[in-house]
């Protein structure tokens, strides 16, 4: 007890036990450890909080609400993409279903149109000019029924490309 250095270097005990003391300094500790039972309690002291502080640190379990809301929020940040490229491929089939549809009807339409240029045809009959008018109107509703067949074609593409990818 007696033959122990009078200055405990308390303040530096922690700072041993963290490794942040040099070469110089740890020498002095240690060896002041080695005659001071004091300061030896010290550092088991300093030891034993530290454990208890990494133990607790250890034992500490995040709340289950918290896992469930990061987990909620890591589900939400990983599917954006899946959605929108759903709600974007249904607004696709929708937009080409009701496209077939259209050019169904209007393909139907024109249809009716030539059918009703057929009944008109004995009254078209009685004017020469309007005779000499009828492949221009036939060739019209040819092409109409061409691009209806082309646009609804390439409708159909569409959906199927939308349904399988
Ligand atoms: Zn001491």
């Amino acid at each position: 007890m007696s033959n122990h250095p009078e200055k405990h270097p308390e303040e530096q005990l922690s700072a041993y036990l963290d490794g942040e003391l040099g070469e110089e300094d740890r020498m002095l500790v240690e060896s002041h450890l080695e005659e001071c039972p004091e300061c030896r309690m010290l550092v088991d002291e300093l030891l034993s909080n530290q454990r208890l502080l990494l133990s607790a640190f250890e034992s500490m379990t995040p709340p289950e609400e918290l896992e469930a809301s990061v987990a909620a929020h890591i589900s939400k940040e990983a599917h954006p993409l899946p959605v929108l490229k759903r709600t974007l491929s249904f607004a696709l089939s929708a937009i080409s279903f009701f496209a077939v549809i259209g050019l169904v009807l209007g393909a139907l339409y024109i249809k009716m149109f030539a059918g009703a240029v057929k009944l008109m045809k004995p009254l078209l009959l009685l004017s020469t000019h309007l005779i000499a008018d009828m492949p221009l109107l036939m060739g019209v509703v040819i092409l109409f029924s061409v691009m209806a067949f082309a646009l609804s074609a390439v409708s159909l593409l569409r959906l199927l490309r939308t349904t399988t990818s």
